[in-house]
């Protein structure tokens, strides 16, 4: 501790640093223009101990999404070899096109303690569900109504009517799927949401089972007892 840096208060003990803990995997689908993506974003940037999984694609890029910051954009060979290797800890194909997630940056961030954020669908929950049962926090964004979701997705501009009409018929499907998830959030208004979102963050982190160093935590204390 550098000379300038202010003593902490000896009787302030902000108790989750203290404790070692395991990253959880938070998990938020919702049918294409709930508005998951921009509560994810929110989520992000209220939360700093929380990273965003960057999913490969075989999908086109969108005006304005980034490589590597919205997705990783790759062919359709590149996405099998990554499977095949063992590189995806879950895929899908959704729509035409294939999706998947880099295992590296997962398992490298829970390891370190950090929460990973993902932005993927229904098929990609349930794999990790399976693979990662104790770990995983799903959410699922529901939007006010289903007149509202027709609207959002008709002012996407960059999808053709052909594509608006194929994701309003598979929105229902998607939704169908709301039973499996630990949470929901009717999408009313974005920073109600992102404070609910941000709620539940908070309390899965602070789970009994989740913080590994708690026996350890308590045993010092009881020491000075
Ligand atoms: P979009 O093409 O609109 O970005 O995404 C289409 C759907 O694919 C969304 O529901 C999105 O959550 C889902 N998705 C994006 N990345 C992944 C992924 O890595 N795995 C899975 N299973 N779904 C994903």
């Amino acid at each position: 501790m550098s000379a300038e840096t202010p003593k902490k208060p000896e009787n302030i003990v902000i108790i989750e640093p203290h404790i070692a803990r395991r990253g959880l995997l938070y998990i938020i689908s919702s049918p294409s223009g709930a508005g998951k993506t921009t509560l994810a974003r929110r989520l992000l940037a209220v939360d700093s101990n929380i990273e965003m999984s960057v999913s490969v694609t075989t999908r086109a890029p969108r005006p304005g999404e980034r490589d590597g910051v919205d997705y990783h954009f790759v062919d359709r060979d590149k996405f099998e070899m990554m499977k095949s290797r063992g590189e995806l800890l879950e895929w899908a194909r959704v729509f035409d096109n294939h999706y998947g997630t880099p295992r590296a940056l997962v398992e490298d961030t829970i390891h370190a303690g950090k929460d990973v954020l993902f932005d993927i669908d229904w098929q990609g929950a349930q794999q990790l569900s399976e693979k990662l049962p104790n770990d995983v926090v799903r959410v699922f964004v529901l939007p006010p109504s289903g007149g509202v979701l027709e609207d959002r997705l008709k002012s996407r501009a960059q999808d053709s009517a052909e594509t608006v009409a194929r994701r309003m018929a598979a929105a229902s499907s998607e939704i169908s799927h709301w039973p499996e998830y630990d949470y929901v959030i009717v999408n009313t208004e974005l920073e109600r949401s992102v404070a609910a979102a941000h709620a539940i963050l908070t309390a899965e982190r602070l789970k009994r089972a989740r913080l590994l160093g708690l026996s350890d935590f308590v045993r010092d204390m009881q020491a000075v007892l």
